[in-house]
């Protein structure tokens, strides 16, 4: 990527698609183009056409998709399977066309099987029954991969994809039905301090273990991998495998012992109470992330610093819910 390549970043309102025009902009790239969702639906073929012709970029980020939490996945599994497989088809295929030849394709660590060996290479994909929960969203993420490696193959492109594990930080999801955990129990734990309520419900029996990544962090590794010299890539991985590159921080933990940072981080004197007619999902998601490292990369923002700048950033109202509105 040249500092004045012309790159659009699809999503740039989401919590993955912010984090990157902040790393981005920080880095110098000054030449961004973004579309919200109102001037641009990335389900509609022909608009999605007519904005790749018109815009002519060079490089693309996609990090527009529809994502959510477990109980979102559950009740919308249509829309996560139909809206994911319609963006990313319609992206790459008009982005290809439009002679795009750098892209970064955003996916998600469920795409893995839900009882493969941890921490989780990249070579587990596709070795095993995928997790029900999410699998229509997991299903679109690999189709998606495997669209990226056919154009490689096919058209010489140099499309990757990127696997962060479950993502946080400012602009996240506080919507307690739709969003992810972790910004579910700080919204929790923050309501419950407020409201000077003497418990928080944990969904599930707490022991499922996760990893979270600050979107900063994710930012970085996907624009350093954008960066890479193409000899070092080609030593990377070879045209016999896809071009998936895990993102993670490299510790996961309970969900429990998640609550319980939170709890501390937010100074609520709540109990933790379980809910254990939700469901708990997959019992651990660890990525390995040798590869990226290879390549030199490493997370930079702890767990413990990572959520405080989220609750920081929840706690002024710049996210989009926010109990304070
Ligand atoms: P997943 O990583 O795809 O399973 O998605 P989530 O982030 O939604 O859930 C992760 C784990 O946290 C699951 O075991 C949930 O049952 C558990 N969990 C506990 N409390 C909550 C909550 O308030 N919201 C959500 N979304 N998950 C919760």
């Amino acid at each position: 990527m040249k500092q004045d390549s012309k790159i659009y970043v699809a999503g740039h309102r989401g919590l993955a698609g912010s984090a990157l025009v902040r790393g981005l902009q920080a880095r110098g790239y000054r030449n961004l183009v973004t579309r919200t969702h109102a001037e641009l639906d990335l389900i509609d073929q022909r608009a999605v056409r007519e904005f790749f012709q018109r815009e002519r970029p060079g490089v693309v980020f996609l990090a527009a998709a529809k994502v959510g939490g477990i109980a979102a996945n559950e009740s919308y599994p249509a829309d996560f399977i139909f809206q994911n497989l319609a963006i990313q088809t319609n992206v790459l295929e008009e982005a290809w066309k439009a002679g795009v030849r750098e892209l970064l394709f955003l996916g998600t660590a469920c795409i893995y099987p839900r009882d493969c060996p941890q921490p989780i290479k990249e070579e587990y994909l596709l070795t095993g029954p995928l997790e029900p929960t999410n699998r229509p969203y997991a299903l679109a993420k690999i189709a998606g991969i495997e669209m990226c490696w056919a154009f490689n193959r096919q058209y010489g492109t140099r499309y990757l994809c990127a696997m962060p594990n479950n993502m946080y930080g400012p602009g996240d999801n506080y919507d307690l039905q739709a969003g992810h955990v972790l910004p579910a129990l700080i919204r929790k734990f923050h309501e419950a301090k407020a409201r000077r309520e003497k418990t928080v419900t944990l969904w599930g029996s707490g022991t499922p273990r996760r990893e979270f990544v600050y979107s900063d962090d994710m930012a970085d590794a996907c624009i350093h991998l954008m960066n890479l010299p193409e000899q070092q890539l080609a030593a990377a991985f070879s045209p016999q495998q896809p071009p998936l590159f895990n993102i993670g921080h490299g510790k996961d933990q309970t969900i429990r012992e998640l609550a319980e940072i939170i709890k501390r981080i937010v100074e609520s004197d709540a109990d933790i109470v379980h809910d254990r007619s939700k469901p708990d999902g997959t019992p651990q998601k660890l990525l390995d992330t040798s590869k990226l490292s290879a390549l030199g990369w490493r997370p930079r923002v702890s767990l413990e610093e990572g959520l405080r700048l989220a609750y920081a950033s929840f706690k002024m109202g710049t996210d989009p819910i926010f109990p304070g509105r």
